[in-house]
C-alpha cells in the first residue's frame, strides 16, 4: 500500500477483518474524515462504533468518545486492544496513577482513542488538556441522553454544546439507537448539530424474530420448554416484573440444570457485578432480571430476550428485546401474555395519579402495547409502524408471519359476555362473570341469585379458557374496563355499546392450542451448522474460550459467532486463507490465527 495514507477500506479490512461497509457506514466515515459533522441513527447492532473508530484511524489525533456507560468502557478498549488499535479510557473507576497513564499516553500522541464520560470531559482540566492535543473528532454516543423527555436525560449532555465553541475545527459525530421525532429535533439543537450531515436508518432489526405466546397459567414451563427447545446452551435475558419472580425464576430454571442467575436493584452490588461479569464471560449463561437489568450490556451473543410480563409500553419492549442478536444472526423476542397482564396494567392506569395529560400519554402507550399483543397480522409492521417506519411487505419472521392466527366473528359471544356484566351488577371478575356463563353450580352465584338471570349458562358454546381468552381480549380492546380497587371487577366502557346493541361486529384471535415441537436438543446457531460438523464448531468454540479465559476477557471478543460459521464454512488451511474469514483482522491474524488453524486440522 505504500507510505500513503490507509483509506476508510483499507482500516475496514486490516484493523477490522470486515470486506465491506454496511451502508450507510461509508458516507458516514467520508463525511467525518472530510472534516464534516454527522448525526447517526442506527438500530441496535448496525454498527454505529465503525463510524467513528474508523475515522479515528484515517485522521490525526486522539478521537475523543464520549458515553455515559462508565460500565462499558473497560470492553470496548479491550475489544479495540484485541484488532490493535490504541484505545484508552477516563472515568471515575481510575485510579490516580492510572489516569496519568492515560494523560502521558496522550501526551505523547500513542493514542486513537479515547473514551470519556461528559462529567470528566467537562473539567476545566480535561478541556485544557484536550486544547494542548490534535484532536482527530468528537464522538457523541447514546446522543438521546440530550433529551430532557426521554428515561435517559443526563444534564451533562446539554453542556456538551460547548465543544463547537471551543473546538470550532473538530468534527463531531453524534450517535444513537433510540430517537424520535421530537428527540432528535432536541439532538440537533442542544448539540448545535444544524450543520451536520443526517443519517436516518430504519429501525427494523431483521434477524430478530418476535413471538407472543398465550400464557397457559404455567410460565415458568412454558418458558422452560421454550429455551430447552431452542436455545440450548445458548445466553438469553429473561425479563420479570419483581425482584421475587426474579428470584424465584431463576432458582427454579437453575434447579432444572440451567446456567441461571438472578439479577436485580436489591442484591447487593457485588453479586450483581458477579453475575454480570459471567454472563459476560461464560457462554450459555441465562440472567433472570427486572428491567435494572440491560442498559449498556453490549454482549453480541444474546440469542434470546423473553418477557414473562408484558412491558408498559413498547418503547420499553423494543428497546429491551432490542438486546437480542447484536451479531445480526438469529435471535428470538420472546413474551408470554395473559389475561392477568392486562387486568395487570389496566389497573395500573387507571390508578394512576400523574397530571390528566401524562394519563393521555400513558393510556396511548399501553393501547399501543396490547395492540401489539392482539394483532392478527405481521407483528414487525405493527412495531415499526408506532415508530413511523413503514414496511411494505410482512416480514416472513414473526409469530403471526409464520403461523397466521385464526380470526372469528366474535359478535354473539362478546354480547354474552358483555350482557352478563351488566346483568351481574358490574362488579364481578373474570373467574365469576365466566361459571355464570356456564351454569356452574356455585354457593356464590346461588347467593346472588345470579343463577336466575338471564345470562346463567348461556355460554356452553365456548369452554372456560376460551371465555377467558375472550374477556381478555375485549379488556385490551377497551370495551372492559377493570376497577381500581384491585379486585378486578369488570365495568363496560362506552365503547361497548355498538357491539352489546349489536350495531358493530367483533372479529378476534382465535385461542391457539398449544403447539407439540419436536424437542430440538440444538441451539439457533449451532443448528446453522450441519451435524457431521458439530465437533468442529464445539472444538472452534473451546479454542477460543480458552484463550478468553488466559486474558480474563469474553469469548466474543476473540472471534463473534459469525466468524466461527465462516471457519467451518471455508476451512481455511493457511494464514493467507484465514485472513479472508470476516472479523479476521491483521492482530487477531497474528494472535489467534495459528492456533484456530491447528483446530481446523484436526
Ligand atoms: P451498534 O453500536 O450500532 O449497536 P456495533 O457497532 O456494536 O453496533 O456493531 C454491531 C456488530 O456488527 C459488531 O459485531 C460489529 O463488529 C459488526 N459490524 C459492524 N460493521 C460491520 C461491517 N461493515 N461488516 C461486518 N460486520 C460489521
Ligand atoms: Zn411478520
Amino acid at each position: 500500500m505504500g507510505s500513503a495514507a490507509p483509506t476508510p477500506l483499507q482500516i475496514l479490512e486490516e484493523v477490522f477483518g470486515y470486506e465491506a461497509f454496511r451502508p450507510p457506514q461509508d458516507e458516514v466515515i467520508d463525511q467525518l474524515v472530510g472534516g464534516g459533522d454527522a448525526l447517526v441513527l442506527m438500530p441496535t447492532g448496525g454498527g454505529k462504533s465503525l463510524c467513528y473508530q474508523i475515522p479515528a484511524l484515517a485522521r490525526s489525533g486522539v478521537a475523543v468518545v464520549v458515553s455515559p456507560l462508565i460500565a462499558l468502557m473497560q470492553d470496548q478498549v479491550d475489544a479495540l486492544h484485541q484488532n490493535g488499535v490504541r484505545a484508552a479510557f477516563l472515568n471515575s473507576t481510575l485510579g490516580r496513577d492510572e489516569v496519568r497513564a492515560v494523560e502521558e499516553a496522550l501526551h505523547r500522541g500513542e493514542l486513537d482513542l479515547l473514551y470519556i464520560a461528559p462529567e470528566r470531559l467537562l473539567l476545566p482540566r480535561t478541556l485544557a488538556l484536550l486544547e494542548q492535543l490534535g484532536l482527530a473528532l468528537f464522538a457523541i454516543d447514546e446522543a438521546h441522553c440530550v433529551s430532557q423527555w426521554g428515561h435517559d436525560f443526563r444534564p451533562e449532555y446539554v453542556q456538551l454544546s460547548l465543544l463547537p465553541q471551543r473546538f470550532p475545527h473538530v468534527p463531531r459525530i453524534a450517535l444513537t439507537a433510540t430517537a424520535d421525532e421530537a428527540t432528535r429535533a432536541e439532538i440537533i439543537e442542544r448539540l448545535e448539530l444544524a450543520q451536520a450531515r443526517h443519517f436516518i436508518c430504519g429501525f427494523d432489526r431483521p434477524n430478530i424474530r418476535y413471538r407472543i405466546a398465550e400464557s397457559r397459567g404455567n410460565a415458568r414451563e412454558q418458558l422452560l420448554r421454550f429455551i430447552r427447545d431452542e436455545h440450548p446452551g445458548e445466553a438469553g435475558i429473561v425479563y420479570c416484573l419483581s425482584r421475587k419472580r426474579v428470584e424465584e425464576i431463576a432458582a427454579w430454571l437453575a434447579r432444572q440444570g440451567l446456567s441461571a442467575l438472578p439479577y436485580h436493584a436489591g442484591l447487593p452490588a457485588e453479586q450483581r457485578q458477579m453475575h454480570q461479569q459471567r454472563f459476560l464471560r461464560e457462554e450459555g449463561v441465562i440472567i433472570v432480571a427486572t428491567i435494572a437489568f440491560g442498559m449498556g450490556i453490549d454482549k453480541p451473543d444474546v440469542r434470546f430476550v423473553a418477557h414473562l410480563n408484558l412491558p408498559k409500553s413498547l418503547e420499553a419492549y423494543y428497546q429491551e428485546t432490542g438486546r437480542a442478536g447484536r451479531d445480526g444472526l438469529p435471535a428470538d423476542a420472546w413474551m408470554l401474555y395473559g389475561l392477568q397482564d392486562v387486568i395487570t396494567l389496566r389497573q395500573m392506569q387507571a390508578g394512576s395519579t400523574a397530571p390528566e395529560h401524562i394519563k393521555r400519554i400513558e393510556h396511548h402507550k399501553l393501547d399501543a402495547m396490547l395492540g401489539l399483543c392482539e394483532v392478527t397480522h405481521c407483528r414487525r409492521q405493527a412495531l415499526l409502524r408506532y415508530f413511523g417506519d413503514e414496511l411494505e411487505q410482512p416480514c416472513g419472521n414473526c409469530d403471526t408471519c409464520l403461523e397466521p392466527p385464526e380470526t372469528w366473528d366474535a359478535s354473539v359471544a362478546a354480547q354474552k359476555a358483555l350482557s352478563c356484566v351488566y346483568r351481574t351488577g358490574q362488579r364481578f371478575g373474570v373467574s365469576y362473570l365466566v361459571d355464570v356463563l356456564l351454569g356452574k353450580e356455585d354457593a356464590r352465584i346461588q347467593r346472588f341469585g345470579h343463577d336466575r338471570i338471564s345470562t346463567f349458562g348461556i355460554g356452553d358454546e365456548l369452554k372456560q379458557n376460551e371465555w377467558r381468552d375472550l374477556y381478555r381480549q375485549l379488556i385490551a380492546h377497551g370495551l372492559l374496563t377493570v376497577d381500581l380497587q384491585g379486585h378486578g371487577a369488570l365495568r363496560l366502557s362506552e365503547a361497548s355499546r355498538p357491539v352489546l346493541r349489536g350495531e358493530q361486529r367483533l372479529h378476534l384471535r382465535r385461542l391457539r392450542s398449544p403447539v407439540k415441537r419436536e424437542g430440538r436438543s440444538r441451539g439457533k446457531v449451532a443448528q446453522s451448522v450441519d451435524q457431521a460438523d458439530q465437533g468442529l464448531w464445539e472444538a472452534l468454540r473451546e479454542c477460543r474460550q480458552r484463550l478468553a479465559a488466559e486474558q480474563g476477557i469474553p469469548a466474543y471478543m476473540i472471534f463473534h459467532d459469525a466468524t466461527l460459521l465462516e471457519m467451518i464454512e471455508l476451512r481455511p488451511n493457511n494464514l493467507q486463507e484465514l485472513a479472508t474469514v470476516s472479523g479476521v483482522g491483521q492482530r487477531k491474524l497474528e494472535a489467534y490465527g495459528e492456533a484456530f488453524l491447528e483446530v481446523l486440522r484436526d
